[in-house]
């Protein structure tokens, strides 16, 4: 039972809210016991949840309820849109961002209902929706690496020794900084000098782990890092499959654990940074390992496909005087991140194009060789719908719902009111301006429990897709 004395909740609202607030089922109430709204759904199933407490929440839920508080006066919603739109749009971009998460259709699936709610599809700066999309697609690059592995294991025969290789190359500071300042005043040239980067880091995976054989990946570029979250650091994370092919045959790679091995990688880098870029570097930033658990493979490749802006988000913590309070290395530094380190920060984003804030595949994965590599190892292709699912019957909408705020158990809403045609009921109010204006009738508020809630914002266009797996294993896609 929802303890009401945490839910902050003006219980002056309306007689139909507290007879909500007062109902026996735990969770959801409100709307469905109101007199005056037509409701197609039993309370009784409408309020369920899956636990009696208050469960830990998940990325996604810890993420939006963040964003919801980023809207605050003087927090990320308006310095986002001050900083990283183009000046015409910055109130189109403000008011994405407030409507994101604004809106929760309540739906159902045959005997299955939910509270969704709609984001706005910004898949950069908002940091709900941008979050969402790129973690759709790294689970989906573990289990398309999880199947591959399972192919190489079971039908090529090939004991792996590890769930693959993590490479982290970084161009110095005096490279970055140059690339940086290139980017604002020559886009081809930018172009030009990532791609060479790019090859640059294929040409070292290739000569420290392929040896002749082919080798096959994920990389990502980032251009600043978590210390520093505006300056330019632009560095390429890469995870390398633990095989590789020669001639079709398959051969697990080792995992690279000697020093020795790893300081002939690192001095070879070194040494071709300085053939490219004509520097005459003793040393270089490069970062190898192997991952020894399945975990630790959906956590790098996570990190590989996070957002552009994911440090800012994670360390925003306020802002102070025109600068934001951020704060790295789990709370215990703190930055105060100047306006004119935001612009370079905003101005780095909008110029990058679109091409390199992607996620590429390589080698026996990149887009040309993935069907025909996962075909030989016996894979097969299924096509999954925007939920992830196989099964291509849709969610039916319930009932519309506005965001109130969210308290620890979840989030309150107030339920959209309509006739018995389905029309919006509007009453006319005194208007700022004193002009009569239209306000949508809403329902009392009333909470929604984390069990019955989908944090994950509908709305962004991450599209069907094919997904790979071991034959007839249509379990667990
Ligand atoms: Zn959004």
């Amino acid at each position: 039972m929802v303890d009401h004395q945490t839910l902050g909740l003006d219980y002056t609202t309306s007689e139909c809210g507290f007879q909500a607030l007062a109902s026996s089922v735990e969770g959801v109430a409100g709307a469905s016991v109101c007199p005056r709204i037509t409701s197609v759904l039993d309370p009784s199933v409408v309020i369920s949840s899956t636990s009696s407490g208050v469960p830990r929440l998940s990325k996604a839920a810890r993420l939006a309820r963040k964003a919801s508080w980023m809207k605050r006066a003087g927090g990320y919603l308006n310095l986002a849109s001050f900083y990283f739109a183009a000046p015409d749009d910055e109130e189109l971009l403000r008011n994405r961002l407030d409507f994101c998460l604004h809106t929760w259709f309540h739906e159902r699936k045959g005997d299955l209902l939910r509270y969704r709610g709609v984001g706005c599809g910004d898949r950069v700066v908002c940091p709900v929706c941008a979050s969402y999309y790129q973690s759709t697609l790294a689970d989906d690059a573990v289990k398309c690496i999880l199947a591959a592995q399972d192919g190489v294991e079971i039908g090529e025969g090939v004991k792996l020794l590890s769930f693959g290789l993590k490479l982290e190359t970084t161009l110095p500071a005096v490279v970055s900084e140059r690339l940086d300042a290139l980017l604002l005043v020559d886009g081809r040239a930018w172009r030009d000098e990532q791609s060479k980067f790019l090859k640059l880091t294929r040409d070292l995976i290739a000569w420290s782990y392929g040896q002749g054989a082919q080798v096959g990946g994920i990389a990502g570029n980032q251009y600043s890092g978590e210390s520093a979250p505006c300056d330019p650091h632009y560095h390429s994370h890469n995870y390398i499959f633990p095989a590789v092919r020669r001639a079709g045959v398959w051969s697990a790679l080792p995992r690279l654990s000697s020093q020795a091995e790893i300081k002939a990688l690192r001095d070879t880098w070194t040494m071709m940074l300085n053939e490219a870029y004509g520097l005459d570097l003793q040393e270089s930033d490069l970062h190898v390992g192997y991952l020894p658990k399945v975990t630790k493979l959906s956590h790098y490749l996570h990190y590989l496909y996070r957002p552009l802006l994911a440090d800012l988000w994670a360390g925003w913590s306020g802002v102070e005087d025109g600068d934001v309070d951020y704060r790295h290395s789990r709370g215990r530094k703190r930055l105060l991140l100047a306006p004119d380190a935001l612009a370079r920060l905003a101005c780095r984003v909008r110029s990058i194009p679109f091409k390199f804030k992607r996620i590429r595949s390589f080698g026996f994965f990149s887009d040309g060789q993935r069907g025909a590599t996962m075909r030989s190892l016996g894979l097969e292709p299924v096509e999954v719908d925007e939920d992830g699912q196989v099964s291509s019957s849709k969610w039916e909408r319930v009932s519309i719902n506005r965001f109130v705020r969210y308290v620890r158990e979840g989030v309150v809403l107030r339920q959209v009111l309509c006739n018995g045609n389905g029309d919006v009921l509007r009453d006319e109010v005194e208007g700022a301006d004193g002009w009569p204006v239209f306000r949508e009738r809403l329902g009392p508020a009333f909470i929604v429990l984390n069990g019955a809630l989908d944090y994950r914002p509908s709305g962004v266009n991450i599209g069907k897709r094919k997904r790979w797996q071991t034959p007839g294993s249509i379990k667990g896609v």
